[in-house]
C-alpha cells in the first residue's frame, strides 16, 4: 500500500511537472511570437517614413542645389540608407532566431548561384581597384538540392566584408566538395580569402556574435552593423555546416564555411570553372 501510494504521489508530481513544462513552453512560444510580431510591426512603422525621407532626399538631389546643399543631402541620404540596412539586418536576425526558419529547398545550379553572387560583389571590388577571383574545384557537382538564396546570403556577407576590409590586393573564393562522391549527400566547403587589414587574435572568437566589431570607435572607417557574421553563422548552422576564420593582422583573413546539400537529379559533373 505504501509503495502504491508512493508511486501515485510520484506520478502526480511528474504529471504536475510535465504540465508546468507545457505551460512554460506555451508561454515562451507566445512571447516569441509576440516579439516577432512586434518586430514585424515596428519594421513597417519605421520603414515607411524612412522610405519617404529617402525618396524626398532623392528628389531633392535632382533639383538645382548649391555645392553645400548637395553635401547635406548626400550625407542625410547615406545616413538614411545606413539606418535602413540596420533595420533590415536586425529584422533578418530576429526572424532567423525567433521564427524557427526553415530552408526553402529546391534543385539549383551551384555554378550559377556562385557566379551571380560574384557578379554582385565584382562591382564593389572594381570600384576599390581590388581583384576578385573565384574558382570551383573540378569534380564539384553543380546540380544540388538546397536553399540557394540562403547560401548566397552567406556568401554575399563574407565576400562583401572581404572587399570592405581590404585596401589593396585581391579577394578569392574557392568552392570544393568535402564529401565522398558516393555519399548520398554533398558537403561543400567555401573559402573566402582576402589580403585585407586582418583581425586580432582575441577578436577571432567573438567575431560571429552580433554587434561585434573590431573597430568600435566612433570614427569607424568601414561602417556596417556588426550583424553580418552573426546572420551568416545562423544560416550556416541551419544548413548543417560550420563557419570559422583564420586571420593575421595586416596580412589578411580567410573565412571558411561548410554546408550540406542534396544531390540533384541531373548529376552532370562540374567542369573546372573559374573567373576573374
Ligand atoms: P559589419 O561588417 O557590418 O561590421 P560583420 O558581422 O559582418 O559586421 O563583421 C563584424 C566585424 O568583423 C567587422 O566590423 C570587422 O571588424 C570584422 N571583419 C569581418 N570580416 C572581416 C574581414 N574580411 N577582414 C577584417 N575584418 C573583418
Amino acid at each position: 500500500n505504501y509503495m502504491a501510494e508512493n508511486i501515485r504521489t510520484k506520478t502526480e508530481t511528474l504529471n504536475d511537472a510535465n504540465q508546468a513544462l507545457t505551460v512554460a513552453r506555451d508561454a515562451a512560444l507566445a512571447a516569441s511570437v509576440a516579439k516577432s510580431q512586434f518586430l514585424a510591426n515596428m519594421s513597417h512603422e519605421i520603414r515607411t517614413p524612412l522610405n519617404a525621407i529617402l525618396g524626398m532626399g532623392e528628389l531633392l538631389g535632382e533639383t538645382p542645389l548649391t555645392p553645400e546643399q548637395e553635401k547635406y543631402v548626400r550625407v542625410s541620404r547615406s545616413a538614411g540608407e545606413n539606418l535602413l540596412n540596420l533595420i533590415n539586418d536586425i529584422l533578418d536576425l530576429s526572424k532567423i532566431e525567433l521564427g524557427h526558419p526553415t530552408l526553402n529547398k529546391s534543385e539549383f545550379d551551384l555554378f550559377i548561384a556562385v557566379e551571380e553572387t560574384c557578379q554582385i560583389i565584382l562591382l564593389q571590388a572594381q570600384q576599390k581597384g581590388i581583384a576578385l577571383h573565384w574558382h570551383i574545384k573540378p569534380e564539384t557537382p553543380s546540380r544540388l538540392v538546397g536553399d540557394p538564396v540562403r547560401l548566397q546570403q552567406v556568401l554575399i556577407n563574407l565576400l562583401a566584408n572581404a572587399v570592405k576590409f581590404t585596401e589593396a590586393g585581391e579577394v578569392t573564393l574557392e568552392v570544393s566538395q568535402r564529401s565522398q562522391p558516393e555519399a548520398d549527400f554533398v558537403e561543400l566547403l567555401f573559402v573566402v580569402r582576402d589580403t585585407g587589414i586582418g583581425i586580432p587574435q582575441d577578436k577571432l572568437g567573438p567575431i560571429f556574435e552580433r554587434f561585434t566589431q573590431v573597430d568600435a570607435s566612433d570614427t569607424r572607417k568601414y561602417g556596417g552593423t556588426g550583424l553580418g557574421l552573426a546572420i551568416a553563422k545562423r544560416l550556416v548552422e541551419l544548413m548543417e555546416g560550420r563557419i570559422w576564420v583564420e586571420s593575421m593582422l595586416g596580412v589578411g583573413s580567410t573565412f571558411y564555411f561548410t554546408v550540406i546539400v542534396g544531390q540533384g537529379n541531373e548529376t552532370t559533373e562540374a567542369a573546372h570553372l573559374s573567373c576573374t
